[in-house]
């Protein structure tokens, strides 16, 4: 049984099949218990009756007495001093009296059968159709002396009520149990579709959506679904893309590689030349080394566990830190650079932060013209910090502004080639941004400057 709805069925099946049975033996149990003995007097005061009246009325047609007595609803066997038998109604299903108990009736003592039957698990006693689970008391008629053992006809006690009621409860059994069984496939049947849904997203095919309009847990679990889908189909598309765009960043240099050494290798080659073709190998070179050390970066802020090394560090320190490595960068460029820092002290990732700091400063730098000007600030607040990089360089229009943080983004591919941008940076410094819980805006107008906004909260 390996279906839901076959284990459905089966249990189903086997509830009602063992409460049927509890049923049964608390209610045999009952009687056995307490009916039991109330049954036996009930039936002894009827049998005492029947023979008072015989012994009340001698000339009576015992025969016919005891036929018109039978046929109101019991089984009657009355014996003889000579041990002649008579049986008045239906048969017992099992005539095992014991000669002991008609000696003991006929001797004129009363016989509690019914009380004294065994109390078997199994065996129903007010149903056992015995002889021996009868009521006897003696009786004489006509100077003979007799045995009358007495239980009532079941079939006959069985009116058209207990029909009634019997056939309601087996309609009402078959009714649920196929209700049951309706309710079961309605149930089921969305744990089916899940199923399959889940064999096609295994299969990397996201395209399909799954039907189900409920609210209970099921509808949930739908809705849950759909999503992780969705959101693997994003991600995969990503995935593509980003392979698609690694491929053609690395493929760019290598070509260009390739091709100037090619030059390289001509005899007739003049010194200026040479160094020319040699000085595009090794700026290709360095894009490549730094594309490299990029995608490292990103691979490892990808992971699942944070890999972040948390410190409590001079935040101010490291900025100003950053500004001195590149310093030489600002004086070739005749770039002024303000700085308004307040001695902060951070708990975070160092190595991280000081990375953040490096892309958005080289950026200012790559992206001011000759004699443009960098303000750098830094400020305490109550629940975090904020740094900002605000510059009065080229700009950039809102469609770029938009984009500036995904991954080989690059505003415009004339502008930055010459400046060597991955259009990794950006997507660094918000990945390792939003694993220190803090958030990035940016602030810009073409032609007039950019300002990026950093706030880290206080861990
Ligand atoms: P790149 O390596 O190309 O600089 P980034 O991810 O750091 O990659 O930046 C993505 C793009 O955002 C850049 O190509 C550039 O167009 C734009 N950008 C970043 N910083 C600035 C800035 N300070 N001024 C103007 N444009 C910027």
């Amino acid at each position: 049984m390996k279906s839901l709805y076959g284990k459905f069925l089966a249990f189903t099946v086997g509830i009602m099949f063992t409460s049927g049975l509890v049923a049964y033996l608390f209610v045999n149990t009952y009687y056995h218990q307490v009916l039991k003995e109330k049954n036996d007097w009930k039936n002894m005061n009827i049998a005492l009756s029947i023979t008072s009246f015989i012994e009340q009325n001698g000339s009576l047609d015992l025969n016919e007495y005891l036929r018109t007595q039978a046929a109101m609803g019991y089984r009657l066997l009355v014996i003889d001093s000579k041990g002649e038998a008579k049986l008045y109604g239906e048969p017992f299903r099992k005539d095992n009296l014991s000669p002991a108990a008609v000696e003991q009736v006929l001797n004129r003592e009363i016989y509690h059968g019914m009380r004294d039957l065994p109390s078997e698990t199994f065996v129903t006693g007010f149903f056992s159709n015995e002889s021996a689970n009868t009521v006897g008391v003696p009786f004489k008629h006509q100077n003979e002396q007799y045995a009358l053992f007495l239980r009532p006809d079941i079939k006959m006690l069985f009116t058209e009520v207990h029909h009634i009621l019997g056939g309601m409860v087996i309609v009402m059994a078959i009714f649920s149990l196929l209700s049951m069984l309706v309710v079961a496939k309605k149930l089921i049947e969305p744990i089916t579709k899940l199923t399959v849904a889940t064999k096609k997203v295994g299969e990397e095919q996201y395209s399909e959506t799954i039907q189900i309009k409920r609210k209970d847990e099921i509808g949930q679990l739908a809705q849950s679904f759909q999503r992780m889908t969705e959101k693997l189909r994003e991600n995969d598309r990503m995935r593509k893309e980003f392979i698609s765009d690694v491929s053609h960043d690395f493929q760019t240099p290598l070509l260009n590689i390739k091709g100037y050494s090619a030059l390289l290798l001509k005899e007739e080659l003049k010194e200026d030349e040479r160094k020319s073709y040699a000085s595009v190998i090794q700026s290709e070179t360095e894009r490549l080394s730094s594309l490299t050390k990029q995608l490292l970066l990103l691979t490892s802020l990808d992971q699942l566990t944070s890999p972040l090394v948390m410190k409590t560090f001079d935040l101010s320190a490291q900025l100003k830190e950053t500004v001195r490595k590149v310093r030489w960068l600002l004086e070739e460029k005749e770039l002024s650079l303000s700085m308004d820092m307040e001695d902060v002290r951070y708990t975070g990732d160092p190595a991280f932060l000081e990375k953040v700091w490096e892309n958005l400063l080289s950026n200012a730098i790559k992206y001011t013209q000759v004699g443009g000007s960098i303000d750098l600030s830094l400020t305490d607040q109550a629940d975090g910090v904020k740094i900002s990089f605000s510059d009065n360089g080229i700009g950039m229009a809102e469609a770029t502004r938009m984009h500036v943080f995904d991954r080989f983004y690059r505003a415009d591919q004339s502008r930055t080639k010459e400046s060597g941008g991955t259009g990794l940076g950006l997507s660094i410094v918000q990945q390792v941004i939003s694993l220190h819980q803090g958030t990035i805006e940016v602030h810009s107008e073409l032609g007039k400057g950019t300002c990026f906004t950093v706030f880290l909260p206080k861990l």
